[in-house]
Order: structure tokens, then sequence, then C-alpha cells
């Protein structure tokens, strides 16, 4: 039974996974994890700032102008999830200082920024995303970034159609 219980990597992305099915961005669905040690502390998506109207409903900048993916992020309404797992952690009073983030994407320039900032120390992400000033950024840290393998991407997907068999019973 021990093989059918994912690793704590893979139980992390899976549940970023499932943070961004909550996602109102028209062109991506992005979720975030933040762990302390083996502990959930805080979770996002991307989509507008609280109390404010989505993109999908009042239309979104980026997407009219077809504004290349990894470019000018500041002309869509919608927050990244990586901000709003620091912004959540923030809002409850949890530290961030030490902890690792799971992402479904990889961060861009400008959630990097806020990631070493916030005293992240591990960033964990599945589907590479073109910033170049992002790479640069966290190249100059030691923070350390990973990439979540590709054949555990299959055997996280796995377990979450296992966790709805569990539900049935
Ligand atoms: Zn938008
Ligand atoms: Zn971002």
């Amino acid at each position: 039974m021990e093989s059918m219980r994912p690793d704590w990597d893979t139980y992390f992305i899976a549940i970023a996974m499932m943070a961004a099915t909550r996602s109102t961005c028209i062109r991506r669905q992005v979720g975030a994890v933040i762990t302390r040690g083996r502990q959930i502390v805080s979770t996002g998506y991307n989509g507008a700032p609280s109390g404010t109207s989505h993109c999908w409903d009042v239309g979104c900048l980026r997407e009219m102008l077809g504004t290349p993916s990894g470019e000018r992020q500041e002309m869509c309404r919608g927050s990244h999830a990586e901000a709003n797992a620091i912004a959540q952690a923030a809002r409850m009073g949890i530290a961030t200082d030490g902890a690792a983030l799971y992402c479904t994407h990889e961060p861009c320039s400008l959630c990097t920024k806020v990631i070493l900032n916030a005293g992240i120390v591990r960033v964990v992400y599945m589907h590479p995303y073109p910033d170049k000033l992002a790479v640069e950024l966290r190249e100059e840290t030691q923070v350390v970034f990973e990439v979540f393998p590709r054949e555990k991407i299959v055997a996280a997907r796995e377990w979450i159609s296992r966790s709805i068999g569990l539900d049935n019973r």
C-alpha cells in the first residue's frame, strides 16, 4: 500500500492543480500552495483581486490585444496565484519565511520578486513559462527552483483521480 501513497512533493503539487480549478483567468489556470515543513499554510489561484470583477466578465486587455505569453502582465486585472498565496498568508498572519511554494506554472518575474522577498526558499513548478527576467533574478539568489518531473505529473494526476474513487466508499 505504501506505493499507493503520493510523496510530499506529489501531494502538494496535486493540491496546487486543484487550486488552479478556482482560477477565473481566460488564458491560463494557475494554482499555488505554500508549505512550511509538511503543512500547507496557504493556497492561491490567479484571478482578479477580492471584490473586483473577473476578466471573463469584463474582458481582459491582454486577451483583446493578443499579448504574447510572458509579456505585459500589468495590463491584466488578474493577480497571479503565487502572489495571491503570499497575500493570503499575510492576511492570516502566517509567516512565509523559510517556506516552500508549489506552483502549476513557472513563476513570472513579478511573482519571482515577491517570492524572493517573502523569504520562500524552495519553489517547485510543473509547466515552463517564458520570462527571462524571472530566471535572471532567481539565479542571483540561493532560492532553489525545481521543475517537477514529467513522469511524476502523471502520478499526481492519477492520485487526483484516485481521490474521486475514495469519495464513494
Ligand atoms: Zn486578464
Ligand atoms: Zn506571476
